[in-house]
């Protein structure tokens, strides 16, 4: 079978094309290139996006909701972590098993990283590690929605309430995933902590056409301060309160992403239907452990993420290539193995999980355009795949 991709960015555009055209007519004719109508527009529909979900939110929450846009996601932490006043001395709480972005950011302002380990089945922020790491110098914790699902942000909301350290959220991969408790009191991923950040990193669930990013939080001062830091520091031309970046959205990627925002949802379940169906295929396949789904999240599906026991994983992602299935890594290494981060000083050993995680994971293609025809076509090779390779050992 042919063409099958890790990530089918084309057909979903082509699906849309008549609308994007359009839309970037609009911004072409406007002269109105960096902020102005388009970025605002978004903003305004990315909140009632985000801010529409039925059941009762967690006590002591705002009902205002703020989002600024600026240029990626990477910047979106750098961004929150400033605007909490973050630097040299400060320690930040964050997962070993993450995107580099997230650690790189404490980094660039001198702060230290602190890692912690991840748990095994959601692949999210170990909570009771993160207690652990709790110093007096910690001075935010930043957990990772990973590959769609939420964090445990009760039990992250409970640290924070008692010790007053804030949290980011990073929502990069999990955009309108709901947590919600065991007592019925839910949210969107990134409306609890102080703040949350997001990409529209084009692969993303809401992807434009370049970069972008955005953050959101409900506490109007550190809304102020998150947008003038995306502008230079200052929120009126050429008067500057701080030091700041130059870290905005381009009115073309609002455009675009204004098109294809009234489809996320309609996107979300095409993906949450093809990891049905995935599910349902391997779920007998006796050396493959399928995405763990987290009874206090949905899972909106940026990545569908099977376990395999042993050490096959490479040798079963480079068959796959040999039949035309992609396969990816998320991630091949744990942050604390990366040489930029030797100077942590964490040792291999030391986040066991992580480590584990790191040799066994494999994403398989999930997309919006996965046919079922695909996908039974990438479990057979993969299940033969797998029976080759345990033969041969
Ligand atoms: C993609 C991603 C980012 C960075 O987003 P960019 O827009 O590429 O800077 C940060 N964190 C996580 C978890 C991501 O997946």
């Amino acid at each position: 079978m042919e063409g099958i991709k890790m990530v089918d960015l084309n057909g979903l555009m082509n699906r849309i094309r008549p609308e994007l055209d359009h839309a970037i007519k609009r911004v072409l004719d406007s002269e109105r290139f960096i902020g102005g109508e388009e970025v605002e527009g978004f903003s305004k529909e990315l909140k009632s996006a985000l801010c529409l979900h039925e059941g009762k939110t967690m006590e002591g929450l705002s009902d205002d909701v703020f989002i600024v846009p600026c240029a990626n996601g990477t910047d979106a932490l750098q961004i929150a972590l400033m605007a909490l006043g973050i630097g040299p001395g400060d320690e930040v709480i964050t997962p070993a098993f993450t995107f580099i972005s997230t650690v790189e950011v404490i980094a660039l302002l001198g702060a230290k990283a602190v890692l912690v380990d991840v748990q095994a089945d959601t692949f999210n922020i170990d909570c009771h590690a993160v207690e652990k790491a709790i110093t007096e110098k910690t001075k935010a914790i930043i957990p990772v929605h990973l590959f769609g699902q939420c964090a445990d942000m009760g039990a992250l909301m409970a640290i924070s309430n008692k010790t007053g350290i804030p949290i980011i959220e990073d929502t990069a991969q999990s955009l309108l995933s709901t947590y919600c408790d065991d007592q019925g009191r839910s949210g969107r991923a990134g409306l609890f902590g102080a703040f949350g950040t997001t990409s529209f990193f084009p692969s993303k669930n809401l992807g434009c056409l370049g970069d972008g990013g955005a953050l959101f939080t409900r506490d109007r001062n550190l809304a102020q301060t998150a947008k003038s830091i995306t502008n230079h520091g200052g929120l009126k031309r050429y008067h500057h309160d701080r030091v700041g970046l130059n870290s905005r959205l381009d009115a073309v990627q609002a455009a675009v992403l204004r098109v294809k925002l009234p489809h996320l949802k309609t996107h979300i379940s095409q993906r949450q239907k093809a990891a049905d169906i995935y599910d349902d295929l391997l779920k007998n396949v006796d050396e493959v452990v399928i995405p763990v789904r987290d009874e206090k999240s949905s899972h909106v599906f940026n990545q569908y993420t099977i376990k395999l026991e042993g050490e096959v994983r490479d040798e079963l992602a480079r068959g796959l290539a040999e039949d035309g299935v992609p396969t990816s890594v998320y991630y091949p290494k744990g942050i604390h193995e990366q040489k930029a981060f030797e100077e942590l000083g964490y040792k291999t050993g030391e986040f066991p999980i992580t480590e584990k995680l790191s040799k066994t994971v494999l994403s398989l293609p999930m997309h919006t355009e996965l046919s079922s025809a695909q996908q039974k076509y990438i479990v057979a090779r993969l299940v033969s795949r797998l029976s080759e390779i345990k033969g041969e050992v």
